[in-house]
């Protein structure tokens, strides 16, 4: 068996095509911009790359970029008192802050201090026991993304076996409460996990959000499974120069039934769902219904 690919790239073209689509109609009917705001604090070479794309995308999408570089020595008090003045404007719609931050400042501290209505990567303890309830609630990104990518595939989740091996607040726990609302029967696995490979045989639906370069093998994967590999890891290749692997091996695709290919699976998923949270607490916190994309 060859899985089909899903092409997150594409997928993710098309929903912030739609998200630009519905900015520009918001824009025109209620004089609606959405704006971002993006907090980053010192010069972590991943991070800066992550926020220059954040920033295209929300400029793409008709939105407004605005962006808040800190120094290294940022103390926890100057970043909180900044993260009240953005709660507190009505032209800033999202907040993110970019993770990980220096050691002087406690994420925690500071995400529980972003207001929940803003807080579009959905890491808020109240957007995280609203998501575990199941009521509305702000969806992290890549959970988000992965969840829309394995709807490409299946209709409807219910019943399905679903594994998460990866149990991390941003990925693998929210992943595993959206597959649990969708009625897939959910396993979660981690480091202690015994047999993670006879457990991934079971998978309907595996998700592996481990971060180890291809440590999920071909014959690890049920055949004709959906797997949704979030896996970024960076390996030197023969040639010397760097590239970039997911979690679960290259040969996993002849035997899953679909699968997203890294890079191009779920990453671009990622940016994609933020401008959409974004836009979806724009019209929440200016009483419109909830945009249909
Ligand atoms: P993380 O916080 O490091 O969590 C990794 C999880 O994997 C942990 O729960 C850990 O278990 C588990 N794990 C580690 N080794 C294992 C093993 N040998 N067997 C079973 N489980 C194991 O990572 P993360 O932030 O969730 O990210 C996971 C991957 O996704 C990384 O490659 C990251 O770069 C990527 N990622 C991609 C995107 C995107 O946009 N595509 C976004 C976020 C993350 P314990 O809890 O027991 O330690």
């Amino acid at each position: 068996m060859t899985a089909t690919i899903i092409d997150g790239k594409a997928i993710a073209a098309r929903l912030r095509a739609g998200v630009a689509a519905e900015v520009a109609r918001l824009n025109a009917a209620h004089g609606l911009k959405p704006g971002l705001a993006v907090v980053l604090v010192g010069h972590n070479p991943a991070s800066e790359v992550y926020v220059r794309s954040k920033s295209k995308a929300v400029v793409e999408a008709g939105m407004t970029p605005l962006d808040h570089k800190l120094p290294e020595t940022t103390s926890e008090k100057d970043l909180l008192a900044l993260i009240s003045r953005l709660n507190a404007d009505p032209a800033v719609s999202g907040i993110l802050v970019q993770l990980p931050l220096p050691s002087q400042i406690d994420p925690q501290k500071v995400i529980a201090a972003i207001d929940p209505a803003k807080d579009v990567d959905g890491f808020h303890p109240v957007n995280v026991g609203r998501l575990s309830i199941g009521l509305p609630s702000m969806v992290p990104c890549t959970p988000f993304g992965c969840m829309l990518l394995a709807k490409t595939v299946h209709a409807s989740l219910a019943g399905m076996e679903a594994v998460v091996a990866g149990r991390s607040n941003i990925v693998g726990k929210p992943v595993a409460q959206l597959l649990l609302a969708e009625n897939a029967t959910v396993t979660i696995a981690h480091s202690k996990t015994r047999d993670l490979a006879g457990l991934c045989r079971r998978a309907d639906i595996l998700v592996a959000a481990i971060g180890r370069p291809e440590f999920v093998k071909a014959d690890w994967i049920k055949p004709g499974a959906t797997v949704i590999d979030v896996g970024i890891n960076r390996v030197a290749g023969e040639d010397g120069k760097n590239r970039i692997v997911g979690d679960v091996a290259h040969e996993a695709a002849e035997v899953a039934g679909a699968i997203t290919p890294v890079p191009g699976g779920v990453g671009p998923m990622t940016i994609a769902c933020l401008i959409l949270n974004t836009l979806k607490a724009a019209c929440a916190q200016n009483g419109l219904p909830e945009p249909k994309i």
